[in-house]
């Protein structure tokens, strides 16, 4: 049987961490398996799904390499799901509700007052016909629930083991609303049976959802694939927008952060795998194993993310990034790489070796720079140029170690940080280091 896997957002925002991990897990899953990776996009709630989201979606994905073998919309659908609400009936298994939300929420408050859970009473599953046409002639329309069969539901979950529900600490779910539209756990059964869905993976917040869709799945006549229900991701609250403006894939991006980056890490969170700097899928989807999977919230920390964004950025060839840096040319970029944080700060290097500099520098500084641009070795130079300059310029005054090289690295960049002098300087040339340090006289 051909593995067959969906990724399901609702069009309501962008991409965060928390679904895309979702999305890369379902993906490496398929590709593991070599099976089929299909993009549902849920937009039956009409109010809060917009095309922009589901067009931001689609393009995320893009960018992260996580391409799709096929794609679905649910609001396209919606004939499906009422058919299959239509057999529900038939059954017996889906029935009319006519109570409005004041009326359900006094109930709620009732249950409560007396000590008991705040479970739907199924009192319309017992309306008879007389009873219903006084509420159709004051114009009430009715939803619909799905009558839950008492008994323990079982499965085998492919992160959590064996989960074991009781149906009876359950409300029979809407699956209907008044408007006729469906509700997700419909709709979702009916996608995932009818498009031949195997593996349902996804966060651990539809845990009962489960429950509910084990039972959906047999009333409609579908196999239940198997679930893999992840715990969720925890962030140190606030922490993410102050650093990196978000954790929506969008402002990862605009950050700078690599996809290869956010895939290294949300592909091997929460999982006995260490995150490692990958610059391709290969080694994650060779990894991949659900036993790995903990049964703890991870820690998601968008400082780990820049650190595996640092490492990836250190070991790119030239091909992965010349697109994108247009007019850089390789043997800048194989120099100036180690000392990047963000593929942005090359363009800032680039700036700082072509531009010219601005040192803030005192009279003392400039005439030790001054004395020591005499004794810049001949050209041509390479990366030993600068141990040879040092060892030339060391006897012949008493600045050692910050004293000694910050003026240099002043002089010749305007900055305190960046790459490694022995670097810059072949870069550089002679030419334009004579003009750097001969300037302030
Ligand atoms: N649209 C649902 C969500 O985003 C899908 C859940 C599922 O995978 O079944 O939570």
């Amino acid at each position: 049987m051909t593995v067959k896997v969906r990724f399901a957002p609702s069009p309501t925002g962008y991409l965060h961490a928390g679904n895309v991990r979702t999305a890369i897990v379902n993906w490496l899953f398929a590709r593991k398996m070599g099976g089929h990776f299909l993009l549902r996009i849920d937009d039956t709630d009409l109010e809060r799904s917009k095309p922009e989201y589901t067009l931001g979606i689609e393009e995320d994905m893009r960018w992260l390499g996580l391409l799709w073998d096929s794609e679905e919309h649910q609001s396209t659908r919606l004939e499906r799901y009422r058919l299959a609400a239509d057999a529900l009936v038939k059954q017996g298994r889906l029935y009319a509700c006519y109570e409005t939300p004041e009326e359900l929420d006094v109930q709620r408050k009732m249950q409560a007052s007396r000590g008991l859970p705040p479970i739907y009473n199924r009192a319309a599953l017992k309306l008879t016909d007389e009873q219903k046409t006084p509420f159709e002639k004051q114009g009430r329309r009715p939803h619909y629930r799905f009558l839950l069969q008492d008994e323990e539901i079982v499965w085998e979950d492919l992160i959590r083991g064996r989960v074991a529900m009781r149906a009876t600490t359950m409300s029979d779910p809407v699956l209907l609303r008044e408007d006729g539209a469906p509700v997700y756990t419909l709709a979702s059964v009916v996608d995932d049976g009818e498009l031949a869905v195997t593996h349902v993976i996804r966060g651990e917040d539809h845990v009962s959802n489960a429950a509910v869709q084990v039972q959906l799945y047999k009333a409609l006549g579908f196999a239940v694939p198997q679930f893999a229900h992840m715990a969720l991701l925890k962030t140190k609250d606030g922490e993410l927008s102050k650093r990196i403006g978000g954790n929506d894939i969008r402002s990862l991006r605009a950050a700078g952060m690599l996809p290869m980056a956010v895939i290294s890490l949300l592909g091997r969170i929460g999982t006995s795998d260490a995150a490692l700097p990958y610059s391709d899928f290969q080694p994650l989807i060779d990894s991949f194993d659900f036993g790995k999977f903990g049964r703890a919230p991870a820690n998601y920390d968008v400082a780990e993310l820049e650190k595996i964004n640092e490492k990836i950025l250190h070991q790119l060839p030239f091909s992965a990034v010349s697109q994108s840096l247009n007019g850089i040319d390789e043997p800048f970029w194989l120099s100036i790489r180690a000392n990047i944080k963000k593929l942005d700060d090359v363009r800032q290097w680039w700036d700082i070796l072509n531009e010219s500099v601005v040192a803030d520098l005192n009279a003392d500084e400039w005439g030790f720079i001054h004395s020591v641009s005499g004794l810049l070795p001949p050209a041509p130079w390479d990366e030993a140029t600068w141990d040879a300059w040092l060892a030339a310029i060391k006897p012949t005054t008493p600045r050692k170690g910050k004293e000694l090289f910050m003026p240099l690295r002043l002089a010749l960049t305007g900055r305190e940080h960046g790459p490694e002098l022995k670097k810059l300087l072949p870069l550089l040339g002679r030419e334009q280091v004579m003009q750097r340090l001969g300037k302030g006289q």
